[in-house]
């Protein structure tokens, strides 16, 4: 009858995934982003566990990572974790990655299977989350998740908006709450280096959502949008000569959260902190890229080494602490950065959106620097 007709063209639309190929973006050396190559012949990834779900990608965003990545930054160190993660311990050997590489760390998307303990979303349901270092990326026309780190998407935020949300978000979280372990940030006095890119926006955003005090680093031509979104005076201009001086009126701070990159002047900033107790987190520490240059076991020494070294620096300035933050795929941070985002305290920041094909051009923009806002992909 019509009504079975119907039933199953229904069943065939949600189980197409299941015998197609599909396209991805993807890397087959660590070339650089000149390697991207668009395939029509990529597996849709399957479901390897209960907790997890295949979502069919509608936008993913671009961090500085991915640009990294295709470079070959932290090889040495996924092939290390991956090998962790079949059981086998990393001895001294060389590592292998298996190419090619789908990039991308997160995605708004909808769900088009699932796995049977999950039970937070459901096949159909418009969906944003994020992606472990290991796992296999956002930029192709299907991914697996975990459901965990994903999220039902609220209707006030388009895919190509909540797709840009969850690698920074998460990442400024992580900084503030794993690596910072500030239970509360009301009052709490932060300098924000680098305050116009894509985790500078949403940082800015998410620690006046919490009520802590923001002041903001950023070259002449962004201060009117940081104003935007933090309010008059926030935004501070980096290129002026006497930076330091201006900063010391607004001194002492808790916390300075390094946003800006590696920085070799890092011992300037550290008189700003209030001594004993200040913090100065940094987001560019040489964890990966010293992983990569000396192996597992001699990355893991130098990174002790440098965390010690970076620490008698700041305990003997000014009896501040240096610490390394990185982003943590962990699902009550992206609760807490989802709830912020779905009542509107913290808006996304999209500086441009690139259609699905031209992704290479997505990669050149943010490998120009000097970002505003994310950069993200429509796929397909
Ligand atoms: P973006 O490229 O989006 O933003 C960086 C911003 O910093 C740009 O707006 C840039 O603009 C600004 N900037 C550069 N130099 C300075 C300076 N001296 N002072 C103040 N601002 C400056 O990167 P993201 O926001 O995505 O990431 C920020 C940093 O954190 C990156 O270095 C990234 O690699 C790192 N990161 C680390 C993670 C981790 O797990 N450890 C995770 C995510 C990000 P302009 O040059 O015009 O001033």
């Amino acid at each position: 009858s019509n009504g079975t007709r119907r039933f199953s063209a229904q069943a065939e639309q949600q189980q197409s995934h299941r015998r197609r190929n599909m396209t991805s973006w993807e890397i087959h050396s660590f070339s650089g982003p000149e390697g991207l190559v668009l395939t029509d012949s990529a597996r849709v990834p399957t479901i390897r566990s209960s907790q997890e779900i295949l979502v069919k990608v509608k936008a993913a965003s671009l961090n500085p990572i991915d640009v990294a990545m295709s470079k070959g930054y932290g090889a040495e160190m996924l092939a290390s974790v991956r090998k962790l993660e079949k059981g086998k311990l990393p001895k001294p050997y060389k590592p292998t990655i298996d190419f090619p590489i789908t990039l991308g760390r997160d995605f708004a998307g909808t769900v088009v299977e699932k796995g049977s303990g999950v039970d937070n979303v459901n096949v159909g349901d418009e969906v944003y989350g994020v992606l472990g270092f290991t796992e296999h990326g956002s930029l192709a026309e299907y991914t697996v998740a975990r459901s965990d780190l994903v999220r039902k998407k609220p209707s006030n935020l388009t895919f190509v908006e909540a797709a840009s949300i969850p690698y920074v978000g998460l990442t400024c979280w992580s900084a503030l709450k794993i690596t910072g372990n500030y239970l509360r940030l009301e009052n709490t006095r932060f300098l924000v280096l680098g305050g116009s890119g894509g985790v500078g926006t949403f940082a800015i955003q998410y620690l006046l959502a919490n009520r802590a005090k923001v002041l903001t680093t950023c070259s002449t031509d962004a201060i009117p949008e940081l104003e935007n979104l933090g309010g008059f005076g926030i935004a501070v201009d980096y290129t002026q000569p006497d930076l330091i001086t201006s900063l010391k009126s607004n001194a002492p701070f808790d916390c300075i959260l390094n946003l800006s990159g590696p920085r070799s002047d890092i011992s300037q900033y550290l008189p700003l902190l209030k001594p004993g107790s200040g913090q100065y987190i940094t987001l560019s520490p040489p964890l990966l890229a010293n992983f990569d240059n000396y192996g597992f076991i001699g990355g893991a020494v130098k990174n002790a080494l440098e965390v010690v070294k970076d620490n008698i620096n700041s305990i003997s300035n000014n009896r501040v602490v240096t610490k390394w933050a990185f982003f943590a795929p962990s699902s009550c941070g992206l609760a807490e950065v989802g709830a912020l985002v779905e009542k509107g305290h913290v808006r996304p920041v999209v500086e441009k959106t690139f259609n699905y094909g031209d992704l290479p051009l997505a990669f050149q923009r943010m490998e120009a620097g000097h970002l505003r806002g994310k950069l993200v992909s429509k796929i397909i």
